[in-house]
């Protein structure tokens, strides 16, 4: 009588560095490997339309190279404490394995799920997969948990260095008869009416091979410049490793390894911590995504939605070249810069006085790389209410920073050349408005949310 391991994958679809994978591996049972399409269970955020993209792509891919091994890969959709333990007695798993999540409702549900399978005698492990540090190991000398990045990355820094990553397995002891999967297509993952996605498919190759040539292109080709030349759009600079990491094709211990003996590599790795930070905040603020982390902002008093402003901005039509640049390379690849995330996310804030909940929402529909803990930290820190945040008076000037960063106004032609000419609204005065807005922020009481 085998008693198989069940690994239950997430957001972490590789095969090396997979510690889960692992110890299902080392368990020495056969192996089976489970994914859950879930849009059920109560506060877990449906993907977006450009993550489902890429879901599906890394999915195949992933069960591809399961299967290459011995493997496979069961489909299946619905709640996933259900499906998990409806699994686990179909194939009378003796173990199941999986790497943490650190989202507040995929936390309720994994230990609800532990629990419940540990009462049944099943062994239940989970595994650090996806950060560096967990969230829990990073601390003030209070016992506290950070809100400012400096100090936390440099706690995170005087800690034991990160383990050594390790490689992918050359075999994988399969269960036989694999019992019932969905079949990927039939989840409906991929746009079909219409078929936005041709943009996106000449940008972005998903999968585990693909996030480890992009790794050893930049590491090769762009490290070394990283730190002149990651702020300008048109440089090419950055790893574009984003949507592999969000997805967990490589893992951040494979790439903290490869960058962290090369000359000059700094740089590069505080990005790998401003990730780490922003998953610890999500891990200490579940609700991140719709919540001021400083509560001084609830006071903010937004003026009543222009839609026809916000639909300006998502489409790229403010008249203003750098946003609308950033806002098409947006639609059409499902990524933007990082410099321009900034300006983009400035002006929707700071110059059409739109809740940085909108755009945070528009990001998460268009974005490859939208993740939980990135997209909503990122908005809080540059409309001021974040951790850490850039202060609220700080409003990009989006004319200033072209000329900055795109002085050749390569991006800007690259992705906006017909863009309209006229803005929508006028900067200098719009600046003027955020900032008397803000004026209530600052009269507002500074306690802290419970
Ligand atoms: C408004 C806004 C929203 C954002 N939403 C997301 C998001 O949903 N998902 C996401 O991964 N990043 C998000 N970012 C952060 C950043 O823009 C992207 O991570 C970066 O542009 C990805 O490109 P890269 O892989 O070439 O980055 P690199 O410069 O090569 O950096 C390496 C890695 O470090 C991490 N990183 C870099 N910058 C940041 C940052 N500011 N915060 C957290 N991690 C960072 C990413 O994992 C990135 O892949 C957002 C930034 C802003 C301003």
């Amino acid at each position: 009588m085998t008693s198989p391991s069940l690994v239950w994958f997430r957001d972490d679809l590789r095969l090396a560095d997979n510690p889960a994978l692992r110890a299902a591996i080392d368990r020495g049972e056969p192996v089976l490997a489970l994914y859950v399409l879930d849009e059920e269970s109560p506060g877990v955020r449906p993907l977006g339309g450009a993550a489902r993209w890429w879901l599906h792509h890394s999915l195949a891919s992933l069960g591809e190279r399961l299967r290459e091994r011995g493997g496979d890969l069961v489909l299946r959709r619905g709640a996933a404490e259900r499906v998990v333990r409806e699994l686990v007695s179909e194939i009378d798993a003796g173990a199941v394995f999986w790497n943490r999540r650190y989202g507040g409702a995929e936390r309720e549900i994994d230990s609800s799920l532990k629990t419940a399978l540990r009462a049944d005698g099943i062994e239940t492990v989970s595994f650090a997969g996806s950060l560096l540090h967990e969230p829990w190991t990073v601390t003030t000398g209070s016992g506290t948990h950070y809100s400012v990045y400096t100090p936390f990355w440099r706690a995170c820094l005087s800690l034991p260095a990160p383990r050594a990553p390790f490689p992918e397995p050359r075999s994988i002891p399969g269960v036989g008869d694999a019992p019932a999967s969905d079949d990927l297509g039939d989840w409906g993952l991929l746009p079909t009416r219409p078929d936005w996605a041709g943009g996106l498919r000449e940008a972005w190759e998903p999968g585990e091979p693909a996030a480890r040539r992009r790794l050893r292109r930049f590491l090769d080709e762009d490290l070394r410049d990283y730190d002149r030349a990651r702020d300008e759009p048109a440089a090419g600079a950055t790893s574009l490793l984003s949507p592999h990491l969000r997805w967990g094709e490589i893992s951040p211990f494979a790439v903290w390894q490869e960058a962290v003996g090369v000359e000059g590599a700094g740089g590069f790795l505080s990005e790998l911590g401003w990730r780490e930070f922003a998953w610890h905040t999500l891990y200490h603020s579940p609700d991140l995504a719709t919540e001021n982390l400083r509560p001084e902002f609830d006071a903010f008093p937004w003026p009543p939605l222009d839609p026809a402003h916000l639909d300006a901005w998502q489409h790229g039509e403010t008249g203003v070249p750098l946003v609308d640049a950033g806002m098409r390379e947006l639609w059409h690849t499902g990524y933007m810069h990082n410099r321009v995330r900034m300006v983009v996310a400035s002006f929707l804030v700071k110059n059409l006085l739109i809740d940085w909940r909108r755009g945070e929402e528009w990001f998460w529909d268009t974005l490859v790389d939208a993740d939980e803990a990135n997209n909503p930290f990122n908005w809080q820190w540059v409309a001021g209410s974040g951790a850490d945040a850039a202060p609220y008076f700080r409003v990009f000037n989006p004319e200033l920073q072209a000329k900055k960063f795109d002085p050749q106004n390569l991006y800007i032609s690259r992705w906006a050349a017909d863009a309209p000419t006229e803005p929508i609204v006028d900067l200098g005065e719009t600046r003027k408005a955020a900032l008397s807005a803000y004026d209530v922020v600052k009269r507002a009481p500074k306690s802290p949310r419970e």
